[in-house]
């Protein structure tokens, strides 16, 4: 019974996905097509605004193709792009999103160690896989409480098998730290699960985890979770360091040794 309930609310989640993702598509679909017509209107008498409409209109395709591109992730079949970005400019983004929107609630913490190496990844979806995990940390900890950003190296050996299946290699480890409320074992396991939610099906989508596993496993990195019933969970990221495979060439031989966070 308790399987045949979880397959509902995950049918129920599916179909409440398909339909915002399509009502969102019609959005973004009307807003460029109906910009670009009046652009071309205008083309010749005001050619200021049109070009502002047609700007518009870009913008609106830009946020469909990031719909798009979210769903692929999930399907495994997302398109990346990675490029080398800062870890720490990374996280004081976050921080500074985090802080505006959750005013004195939270807690917030950033336990990065210094000169990271870069990270090579995709930075809308890493960005969205970050946003994710701090709105989960923040729904964890509805009367406030500690979020910490950690960022570390950690170099996986070969040999010793790794909690995340990671190939040898030098890593960047992002962890995003909450004392909330914990998951229980039952919800631990399905946590990562596509359309798995414990949240109000018609807030909640049951993807964040599922996502951002899937673009840290696309990355050629991983996700794992830890979590404790009252005590809080950590999530945590693995992408690989920019440069590892051309190493030779910028930093000869050297790797950064595993570091705590
Ligand atoms: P959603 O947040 O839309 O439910 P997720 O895939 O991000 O989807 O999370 C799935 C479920 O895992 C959540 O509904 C919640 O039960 C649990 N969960 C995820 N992150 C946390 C957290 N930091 N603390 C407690 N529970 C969590």
């Amino acid at each position: 019974a308790l399987v045949e309930r979880a397959k509902a609310r995950r049918l129920e989640a599916l179909s409440q996905l398909a339909g915002s993702v399509a009502h969102d598509m019609n959005n973004v679909l009307q807003a460029a097509g109906g910009g670009i017509r009046l652009a071309i209107r205008r083309l010749e008498r005001d050619p200021a605004t049109a070009r502002h409409l047609l700007d518009a209109a870009l913008e609106a395709l830009d946020r469909g193709a990031s719909v798009t591109r979210r769903l692929l992730s999930l399907a495994g079949r997302g398109v990346l792009f990675p490029e080398p970005l800062n870890v720490a400019a990374l996280l004081a983004d976050l921080r500074g999103a985090l802080s505006s929107s959750a005013g004195g609630v939270l807690d917030l913490r950033v336990a990065a160690s210094d000169d990271l190496p870069p990270i090579l990844a995709d930075r809308t979806q890493l960005e969205a896989a970050l946003n994710a995990l701090a709105a989960n940390a923040r729904e964890a900890m509805p009367d406030g409480g500690a979020l910490t950003l950690g960022a570390s190296t950690e170099t996986v050996c070969k040999g010793i098998p790794h909690r995340a299946r990671l190939k040898p290699g030098t890593y960047i480890r992002l962890k995003v730290i909450d004392n909330g409320t914990g998951m229980s074992a039952e919800t631990l396991a399905q946590a990562p699960e596509p359309f798995f939610t414990t949240k109000d099906v018609g807030k909640a989508t049951g993807l964040g985890l599922a996502t951002s596993r899937s673009f840290a496993e696309q990355s050629g990195g991983g996700l794992a979770i830890e979590s404790e019933p009252g005590r809080g969970t950590t999530v945590t990221l693995w992408l690989p360091q920019a440069g590892e495979e051309d190493a030779g060439e910028e930093d000869p031989g050297q790797s950064s040794p595993p570091a705590s966070p």
